[in-house]
């Protein structure tokens, strides 16, 4: 198990994930959004809106680890996860 200080910004070079947002696992009842990090299971992802829109931004980063997520679910589908090779999610 590693501390929060050893798993700051451990992620912010790795290549972004893609994952569901419906299958993320929420922080709290109190968000329908913020969502515990699926890599280091410590940080939260917050979902981030536009300042200007309020639309759903479609990407995201671990406030802890600092891994760069993209939505599948949520947002303008910008970004769409590349079909071949397929990546795993190592966990
Ligand atoms: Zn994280």
């Amino acid at each position: 198990m590693q501390t929060e200080s050893e798993l700051a910004g451990v992620n912010k070079d790795k290549d972004p994930i893609f994952v569901r947002h419906a299958d993320l696992e929420r922080v709290s009842d109190d968000s329908v959004y913020r969502s515990l990090c699926p890599v280091c299971k410590v940080g939260a992802l917050l979902v981030l809106r536009d300042p200007v829109t309020f639309e759903i931004i479609q990407s995201d980063m671990c406030i802890l680890c600092a891994q760069r997520v993209f939505y599948t679910d949520l947002g303008k589908q910008e970004v769409t996860e590349p079909k071949k090779p397929v990546r795993k999610l190592q966990i």
